[in-house]
């Protein structure tokens, strides 16, 4: 492993009364800047003007702010801040892939309150895979981020600062790329926790990220995966607007039971139903299915037709994912040969089956690798 680990440090807020700008909407913005009697089409200006430098300028202190009066940006400071959640560990990988363990502010005393994002180059896109919780409440067997107890959910603030805080270390500004060539042009929510178990402050962070006046990432770059919280996934399609994945790692209800718990209170037929109903951004987009290999559990010819068999009706993506081991894990990863032949008989059923490559693994970035260890990886400060 290439050994390019980092301590950093950033300021802290620890008043949690003090907002982050960044987990506000420009309307929320603009009626605390009519609290300061900042009137009619002023109020507008300036709220969009606060929007560009946190978003486009990418500015972390309100004295970087140079056209806006400074009694105003005084008074602001007063309530709200541009400061990040401060980086505990920056990785990389030796593929490229970059991994942050970032500092969140604790709750009720609770000794775990960190979150790892993941930052994967490739050759024509780089994705950043987020976080939406401090552990995950559901205990799917071959993920390590499901041996970690759920801590809290993740604030709206929380969540974008994650894209915000890649953007500062991958110096990837508006201001320093003025052809608009992006590092991060793509955003999956793939990281520690299930969304969809944290729905409003997703859905918040999602629109922000969205606004046409601030970071307008397409909400076609945006994917939200889930183990299938089916009561929510109609509300991602018509309230959000986002790509859907689903990660359904088996076709039958007696090995989704084992792999992904929450099978029992949603079984396979209503998760189906509920993709089969997705509310689409356009009629062609295709809902992707995660599929983690895991040897003699789900690799068989008989699973891949069965798989073949539930998703007849679905337009879809079938993203094969290698099992990532982690210390502790049961599972053992398909042979490749078998995964092969499993992406075979997909993709002569006509779904398209790609095999996911690996990334990051030798930092324990990959697929499911994450867990926030508090005590095992604090740096001593
Ligand atoms: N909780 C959400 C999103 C985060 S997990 C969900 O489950 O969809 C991101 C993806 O990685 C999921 O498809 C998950 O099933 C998969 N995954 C988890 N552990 C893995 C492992 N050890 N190897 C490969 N993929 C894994
Ligand atoms: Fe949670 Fe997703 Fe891991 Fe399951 S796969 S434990 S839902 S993070």
């Amino acid at each position: 492993m290439l050994d390019t680990s980092l301590e950093l440090s950033s300021t802290k807020h620890d008043n949690p009364n003090i907002k982050k700008i960044y987990g506000q909407f420009k309307s929320e913005i603009s009626e605390e800047l009519e609290k300061f009697h900042v009137p009619g089409k002023q109020n507008s200006m300036r709220t969009k003007q606060l929007w560009n430098w946190t978003f486009l300028g990418g500015v972390t202190e309100f004295s970087e702010i140079n056209n806006m009066p400074k009694e105003l940006l005084n008074q602001l400071s007063k309530n709200y801040t541009l400061s990040r959640n401060s980086i505990a560990k920056e990785q990389k990988s030796n593929d490229g892939t970059m991994k942050w363990l970032i500092d969140l502010e604790s709750e009720n005393n609770s000794t775990n309150n960190q979150i790892e994002t993941v930052f994967i180059p490739e050759e024509k896109r780089g994705t950043l895979c987020i976080s939406s919780q401090i552990g995950c409440t559901l205990n799917c067997t071959f993920c390590h981020t499901g041996t970690q107890k759920l801590v809290r959910n993740l604030t709206a603030a929380e969540i974008v600062s994650q894209l915000l805080i890649a953007k500062d270390r991958l110096n990837d500004w508006h201001k320093n790329n003025p052809n608009n060539v992006r590092k991060i042009t793509n955003v999956v929510m793939m990281g520690m926790g299930e969304p969809l178990y944290n729905f409003e402050a997703v859905k918040k962070a999602l629109q922000i990220m969205t606004d046409f006046d601030g970071l307008a990432l397409s909400k076609r770059r945006i994917t939200l995966s889930t183990s299938g919280i089916v009561p929510y996934i109609e509300r991602v399609g018509n309230e959000i607007g986002v790509s859907l994945a689903v990660s359904l790692h088996a076709a039958k209800d007696e090995i989704r039971d084992i792999l992904v718990p929450i099978n029992k209170k949603y079984p396979l037929r209503e998760l189906i139903n509920a993709c089969e109903n997705y509310p689409r951004i356009k009629n062609s987009s295709k809902i992707t299915f995660e599929y983690v290999m895991l040897k003699d559990i789900n690799d068989s010819l008989e699973d891949a037709k069965d798989l073949i068999k539930i998703l007849s009706n679905i337009p879809s993506k079938i993203n094969l994912i290698p099992f990532n081991p982690w210390p502790g894990s049961n599972y053992m990863c398909s042979d490749m040969k078998k995964i092969r032949e499993f992406a075979k008989v997909l993709l002569d059923a006509g779904f398209s089956s790609p095999i996911r490559k690996p990334r990051g693994q030798d930092i324990l970035a990959a697929c499911g690798q994450l867990k926030s260890e508090t005590i095992r990886l604090k740096i001593k400060k």
